[in-house]
């Protein structure tokens, strides 16, 4: 039998059960079997480990999923494709599928209920796209008890989450993940292995959440909204971004007291100088 992830699988599945293909979810299925092997492998899942997914469409990479890991959990948002997914995937036994928003589930309550006895916890997903950075966001500001995230995204968040300082990549969201976690860029997937295609490249990317954060700032929403101001306006210099948001007399101090150039730019900062300017306004700004 054909494997989920395969072209002829996919436009079957949709002809045989009428799936309308819905925009505004983001649903474009895989159909490559050496890039669902790629994805599994480069998050290692073993039958030890449980495995979150998000968006299981027609269930090409759950299928590689249940095959791999102990559990797999599967939140899709369309109710049209549980019937199908359930079919599709009628010869395992070790996954759930909750028809449910990712990004208003209880992810915490769902893994006490469902993935309390694995040690490791893995989300592996083919992202909807269209909500890649707060499915990120969200998941990974509530310290859940997950280790690693293998994800297929849009070639340019991919790019931006692996940003190193002095690259155009380099911004608020790259410092940010840096701050929690190693992230890899597995490889480059062209649009071309997804039906319908998407109008971007796409990319995997591996991240490898710190169990102990190896710099800490002392108040994290400060954190988050420094960084952010800090690459307010690329063009500005980091003193003139932050004095949108901060007093002129505390910036100059923090900058003479930090010894940074007023002159520079975020993008040559590295997260080690952020969380140091994080600190200082914790500290200083009364
Ligand atoms: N995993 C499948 C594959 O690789 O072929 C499908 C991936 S497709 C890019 C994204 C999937 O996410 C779709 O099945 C879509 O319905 C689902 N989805 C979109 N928004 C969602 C949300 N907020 N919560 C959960 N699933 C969502």
């Amino acid at each position: 039998m054909s494997k989920i992830g395969s072209v002829g699988f996919v436009q079957q599945a949709l002809i045989k059960n009428q799936f309308k293909i819905k925009k505004k979810f983001g649903q474009n299925f895989l159909t490559d079997s050496s890039i669902l092997n790629n994805i599994v492998e480069a998050a290692g899942v073993t039958k030890q480990d449980a495995v979150i997914e998000i968006g299981p469409g027609l269930g090409a990479l759950t299928e590689e999923l249940c095959e791999k890991a102990g559990f797999v959990l599967a939140y899709e948002i369309d109710e049209d494709l549980i019937p199908i997914l359930q079919d599709n995937l009628k010869k395992y036994q070790n996954y759930k599928i909750l028809l449910k928003d990712i990004l208003k589930a209880n992810v915490e309550e769902d893994i006490e209920l469902y993935l309390k006895e694995y040690k490791n916890i893995y989300v592996v997903a083919n992202l909807p796209y269209y909500i890649t950075t707060p499915i990120l966001i969200g998941l990974l500001s509530k310290s859940l008890p997950i280790q690693r995230y293998v994800m297929m995204m849009q070639l340019e968040v991919a790019n931006r989450i692996c940003g190193k300082p002095s690259t155009k990549e380099y911004n608020a969201l790259s410092v940010w993940i840096e701050y929690r976690a190693k992230a890899t860029r597995i490889m480059k997937v062209p649009r071309t292995v997804f039906v319908p295609a998407p109008n971007v490249d796409s990319a995997v990317v591996r991240l490898d959440v710190y169990d102990a954060l190896p710099i800490v700032a002392e108040d994290e929403t400060i954190f988050s909204f420094v960084i952010r101001q800090c690459f307010a306006q690329r063009r500005k210099t980091l003193y003139n971004n932050l004095c949108l948001k901060y007093d002129k007399a505390l910036i100059q101090q923090m900058l003479l007291d930090l010894d940074i150039a007023p002159s520079v730019r975020a993008e040559v900062l590295s997260l080690n100088d952020f969380v140091r300017i994080s600190n200082y306004l914790t500290q200083n700004n009364k």
